[in-house]
Formats: structure tokens, sequence, C-alpha cells
């Protein structure tokens, strides 16, 4: 590991004044960015410790709720309003990691996670995303963990949180803190950004710019919520294909719809196609089916991901099956 200089921030304008200085990087669990200097694939001069931010509450926000960006991830996940109220989202995150890594993962942490890329990993690896311009080992080796929907000629990295895919599927709106001390709001589907030509840049962040919050909303589909993860192993492992789903029913008609996949793009993924072909339908199999053809309509396999498109239409349609509590 390459040496940095360490700021602990004991208040908001301290981290800004520290996270705005060239190379710095915001840390809180650590649980990626450790990992990823001791690599060599991160190397910040400065780690910011944001930690004791005071960010930790789960509040009241109007009719929805609010939580803190240092809101650990277990604690996230067992809080009772959330597993109520958006229940998505606690299984996403209990879907996700292993017990002990959830209990150091912060919600902002989660939103700003990487890639799971190998070559991304591995130093030794031409990596558009690391190293800007140095090509892709993906793109012709193996692919059977990447994206099949939203890849570019340069990166077909899949976004690996689970967290993200219910926050999309929850209209979770995002609460910044900007370095002359700007707060912004933006909503979840416009924070991650396709590789495109800059696979290096994965969000619409500033630099220094600092997630402070995430607001979900009162909805009438959060509660009929689903979240189905397919993965080599029961725990620790990444979805080869995940699926959100939130069902507003009016009786046996889909009033409102939400759906959003993971495992399978390059950012959390949420298909309008599928919400179109679901709302104002009859909530039946054949409607659900027709919905997870429109999601992978557009999608692309690379010779080992081929199997993913299949693979998520069925897991998007168990999913709904679920969320409609249809045997
Ligand atoms: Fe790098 Fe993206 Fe290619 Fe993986 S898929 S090697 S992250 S450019």
């Amino acid at each position: 590991m390459r040496p940095f200089t360490y700021v602990h921030a004991i208040d908001a304008k301290q981290a800004l004044a520290a996270g705005g200085t060239s190379g710095a990087q915001y840390i809180a669990g650590g649980t990626t960015l450790v990992d990823l200097m001791r690599l060599d694939v991160m190397r910040p001069g400065t780690l910011v410790d944001v930690t004791d931010l005071p960010l930790g509450e789960i509040e009241p926000n109007g009719a929805g709720l609010r939580i803190g960006a240092m809101v650990r991830n277990s604690d996230l996940a067992r809080h009772a309003q959330i597993a109520q109220r958006y229940p998505v989202l606690s299984e996403a995150l209990l879907s996700g990691a292993s017990p002990q890594l959830r209990n150091m993962a912060t919600v902002g942490g989660n939103l700003m996670q990487r890639t799971r890329c190998p070559y991304f990993r591995d130093a030794a690896c031409p990596c558009n995303k690391r190293t800007p311009g140095a090509g892709c080992a993906a793109i012709g080796g193996y692919t059977r963990m990447h994206a099949v929907l939203g890849g570019s000629p340069r990166c077909i990295a899949v976004h690996p949180s689970d967290m993200c895919v219910a926050l999309v599927a929850l209209d979770a709106t995002l609460r910044t803190l900007g370095p002359n001390g700007k707060v912004g709001i933006l909503p979840i589907d416009a924070f991650h950004t396709l590789p495109g030509d800059h696979p290096d840049v994965e969000n619409v962040l500033s630099p220094g710019e600092l997630i402070t919050h995430v607001d979900l909303p009162a909805s009438r589909f959060a509660a009929r919520s689903r979240y189905v993860k397919v993965r080599d192993r029961a725990s620790f492992s990444f979805a080869l294909a995940s699926a959100a789903v939130a069902l507003d029913l009016d009786g046996g008609t889909v009033r409102d719809a939400r759906v959003a996949l993971g495992g399978v793009g390059t950012k959390p993924w949420r298909s309008r196609e599928a919400e179109g072909e679901l709302t104002g339908k009859p909530a039946t199999l054949d409607t659900f089916k027709r919905a997870a053809e429109a999601a992978m309509a557009g999608a692309r396999g690379h010779s080992d991901s081929e199997f993913k498109i299949e693979l998520a239409r069925r897991t998007i349609v168990r999913a709904l099956r679920e969320a409609g509590a249809m045997p």
C-alpha cells in the first residue's frame, strides 16, 4: 500500500475542506476502498474519515424517511420502518456481502461501491476504468459476471450494489453537500452514469462533493415490493441477476409499478419498458412475462454472459409473482 495522509473530520466543514483537495477520497466503512488500495487499484493521497459526522440517523421526513449516509447497512436492513414499509430495501441489503461486512459498510459507501470486474481489480490488466485509454481486458476475455445492459465498446463492467437497485425501485433521492456548502438534490436514477467513452466516471458527484442523506418518499407501491437475487451461492456472492420490483395493485390490475435490475447492467438499471408493460394491465403471469421480455429486449451478451438474459427474465417474473402474492 502506498503512503497517504489521514484526516479525521469532526464536522462537515472540515470534511469538505479536506475532501476538496486533489487526490482526496472520503472513507467510512472502508469495505471497498481499503481492498482497492491494497490491490494498488485506488491510490488516494488523502483519506478523509467521515464516520464521526452526524449522519447516522434514520428519521421521518414528511410522509417518508430520511437515511443518513453513515447508517450501517445492517442497521438499515433491520430498521422496523424499513422492513415494514420498504421491504425491497431490507431484502436487498440482507442479500449483500456478509454480516460482518454489512456491520461495517455504510449507505454512502454502498452508493460509491466500485465494480467487481476482475480485470479492474488486477493492476496488471488493461482497464479503461482504472486507466483511461488503456483498453478493456474484459471485451474478448472472460465475461460471465459482466453486464448485458448499458455497456459500451470501452467497458462492460457490472454495477455491484444490491442496495442501489432497491433504491432505484423506490424512487429514492440523494442529498449532497458541495465543497462550497451548497446542498444538492438528485434522483438516484440520475446518480450513476453509463460507461460510454468515460468508464472512469461512475457518477455525477463533483470533486469533494459529499453524500449526506438518502430520502425515501412515501408511495403506494413500496409496501408491496420484493428483491430477488440469483447468484452462485447463497451468501457473500454478487448477483448474476437480481430484480427489485414494486407493485401498486387495484384489485387485480397493476395501477403503478417499478422494476429495477442488478447484476446485468453497468448501473443500477431501471426498466421503464417493463413498467410500461405492467401499468394498467391485469396482474397475471402473461403480463409479468411480457414485462420481463420488454426489460431485456435491448440486452446484449458477450459469449460467457449470454445466459444472463434469460436468467434476468426469469428473475423478474419471479420477483413480480412474489410481489403480487401469486403462486
Ligand atoms: Fe475495466 Fe470495464 Fe473493461 Fe472491466 S469491463 S476491464 S472495468 S474497462
